[in-house]
């Protein structure tokens, strides 16, 4: 069984490094290693020679080892939970750094259950015909700093299962939990099949150029997720994409304010509101709207924040200083609009981590940025409505529709609501739980492709019409 420091010296670099330090207390938690574009066409060469043996094992096999995988992932979730709760600044506990391996094993394990039949689409008199799957190749998988462990497996589990190898970019900001969950899951696969290269934006950019990579799975930011089409272009690239949001939830006028408020809080401060599917703007019918700021900005009050490896807190720093810098600009500008901040909106800037308080905001106008832009992080806008219509234009009115949900004690009324929404996801009295096979992607420019279940692992592979 690995500890921190095992799986730190595991990936300990050999050339040029870089310091990780924790965005909590600014101590070095380990170096990551700086690899190169060569080190990358390395590994894009080792993984297309592997790729048709770990093809040709048949989907059996494979989730075979990826149920072993799983295993080696769950002795070794304690210590992978210490050292991205470090590297990352999330809580060890509440929906965070434990949650985080948590979910990754499950959906490791259900991409490796999950089947995929050969569908038949006519047999009849005219003739007879179906799709199969076959694997695409040598896929890279480009991820952020948030979810860094969590979403490196969405990524990389569908991949396998379909029989593609994978060669994994972490975030620059999270490299090492995201090299040690490799080297974990490497104890366990064929040499070759998976590997990770943490370098530079310069790599991401020849990973998504790369001639022999057949698909970018990416999760990042809309503006890199252009760039990523662009350079993709020339060799035709599968893109699926995971693209930023600014999930709007709508709360109608027939709920127990008090009964949604934890539902709300974690909805919108997961992760410190570092996820992409939070909520992040919340409008509250009239009649209920100063009960709800009040049930809301007491919960947000009452929730600890600090240091991740302390037991206790439930709420971390933002993991960086341009997180940070967005979060306060943004806050700052609605205190500037004449909004009012009920809980939060102080941070101590002479601290050494980046922590920002959980922040409520309420009699904020619509068109204010912190509305309008993305805050990824944790401060959350109340815009009050008084016509349902309104309030359902004013959640459309982005560029982004990736989730947002719809409260009310009227389930049919709600459905009716989420209809109308432009999003990938409506959650109903809930937001962004996500589920291992539920579908999940982005409409707009959240981006497009699907992850999880079914779906998820077709878009692993390339379909092939065998007709007659
Ligand atoms: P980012 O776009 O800055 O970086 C993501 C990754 O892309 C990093 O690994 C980075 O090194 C790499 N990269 C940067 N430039 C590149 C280029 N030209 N070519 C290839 N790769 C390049 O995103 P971030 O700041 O790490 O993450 C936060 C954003 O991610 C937010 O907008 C959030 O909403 C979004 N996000 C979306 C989802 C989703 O499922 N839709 C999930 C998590 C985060």
């Amino acid at each position: 069984m690995e500890t921190l420091e095992s799986l730190l010296a595991a990936i300990a670099p050999t050339g040029e490094s870089r310091d990780i330090l924790n965005p909590a207390t600014g101590e070095l938690v380990g170096k990551a290693p700086i690899h190169s574009v060569a080190d990358l066409d390395a590994a894009v060469d080792a993984a297309e020679k592997a790729q048709p043996a770990w093809a040709a094992l048949g989907h059996a096999k494979r989730s075979e080892i990826m149920n072993k995988a799983a295993d080696a992932l769950d002795e070794n979730a304690e210590a992978l939970a210490q050292l991205l709760s470090r590297e990352q600044g999330k809580p060890l506990n509440g929906p965070n750094a434990r949650f985080e391996l948590g979910g990754a094993s499950a959906w490791l394990r259900t991409a490796a259950a999950t089947p995929l039949e050969t569908e038949v689409v006519v047999d009849d008199e005219s003739g007879h015909a179906e799709i199969t799957y076959r694997p695409i190749g040598v896929v890279g998988a480009i991820g952020p700093w948030n979810w860094p462990i969590m979403i490196s497996i969405w990524q990389i589990a569908p991949a396998l299962r379909m029989g593609n190898t994978v060669v994994v970019k972490p975030s620059e900001y999270t490299p090492l939990s995201v090299l040690a969950l490799i080297n974990v899951l490497n104890s366990v696969l064929p040499a070759g099949v998976l590997a990770g290269v943490s370098g530079d934006r310069e790599v991401g950019a020849r990973l998504s150029s790369h001639p022999t990579i057949g698909k970018i799975m990416f999760t990042g930011s809309t503006a890199t997720g252009k760039a990523i089409i662009r350079s993709s272009a020339d060799t035709v690239k599968r893109l699926t994409l995971e693209l930023g949001g600014n999930d709007a939830g709508i709360v109608l006028p027939d709920v127990d304010p008090k009964a949604i408020a934890e539902g709300l809080f974690w909805g919108a401060f997961i992760n410190t509101g570092q996820t992409c599917a939070a909520l992040k703007r919340l409008y509250v019918h009239d009649d209920i709207y100063d009960e709800v700021v009040a049930e809301l900005t007491a919960v947000t009050g009452a929730m600890p924040m600090g240091v991740g490896t302390d037991e206790n807190n439930v709420l971390g720093p933002l993991q960086n200083k341009a997180q940070f810098d967005i979060v306060d600009r943004l806050v700052e500008s609605a205190k500037s609009s004449g909004a009012k901040v009920m809980v939060g909106g102080n941070p101590d800037r002479d601290q050494p981590g980046y922590f920002y308080p959980a922040t409520i905001v309420a009699d904020i106008e619509n068109d204010n940025p912190l509305v309008q832009e993305e805050q990824f992080g944790p401060a959350l806008p109340v815009i009050r409505y008084s016509k349902l219509e309104d309030a359902i234009a004013m959640a459309n009115g982005v560029e982004v529709g990736l989730g947002a949900s719809v409260w009310s004690a009227d389930a049919s009324k709600a459905r009716e609501v989420a209809s109308q929404i432009v999003s990938g996801t409506v959650w109903i009295n809930s937001h962004g739980g996500v589920h291992p096979m539920i579908p999940f992607g982005g409409s707009k420019q959240s981006g497009y492709g699907l992850e999880f279940g079914v779906e998820g692992l077709k878009a692993l592979g390339i379909p092939q019409i065998i007709n007659g």
